[in-house]
């Protein structure tokens, strides 16, 4: 069942949609075939919850889809998640390359929990981006990795970078952290 995303998910979110999985507004079209499904390609979608997205279709190791799901404990959705197979590649390469766990502080976001963090209203947090929390990384090469892997959204903070796959590039930092643009 087709629901009128993202009008029925302002204010709503997933609740709005009685199908419990909402289609996005991506192109019209069918969802994915079975075979695309086995190999992952699930085309970027969101549910209404992690736990509705089949463990079966999941190729991604170092991630799960809870840690890339909204944190609003209950607050505006019961764990969004928005899947997207080539942000997920893009990030499993980017662990790859690091050698060391990515912890996520912040993934998809429902719109009340976007607001409630302070998130902009058109926030690509409202799709999917991550914060990755810089721990023993070596910043620097986590920011010039995340761009050569395609990653065209970067924000520098001085305790996390953003990162997601926006359609015109744009690199910024967040006060404090100016001496590593
Ligand atoms: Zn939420």
């Amino acid at each position: 069942m087709r629901c009128a995303w993202p009008e029925t998910a302002i204010g709503g979110e997933a609740r709005a949609c009685p199908a419990r999985i909402l289609w996005p507004a991506l192109k019209n079209g069918p969802p994915e075939s079975a075979g695309d499904a086995r190999r992952g390609k699930l085309r970027p979608m969101l549910y209404s919850s992690h736990r509705l997205f089949s463990r079966a279709y999941w190729r991604w190791p170092h991630f799960i889809p809870e840690e890339l799901a909204c944190r609003c404990g209950g607050r505006g959705c019961r764990g969004a998640y928005w899947h997207d197979a080539e942000f997920l590649d893009a990030l499993e390469a980017l662990r790859k390359e690091m050698g060391r766990p990515l912890k996520i502080n912040s993934g998809h976001r429902c719109a009340i929990w976007n607001a409630v963090v302070g998130g902009v209203p058109n926030s690509r947090h409202r799709r999917i981006a991550v914060d990755i929390a810089f721990q023993k990384h070596d910043r620097r090469a986590m920011v010039d990795a995340a761009e050569r892997l395609g990653f065209t959204g970067i924000g520098i903070a001085k305790s996390f970078l953003h990162l997601d796959r926006r359609e015109t590039p744009a690199r910024w930092t967040y006060p404090g952290a100016e001496d590593l643009s």
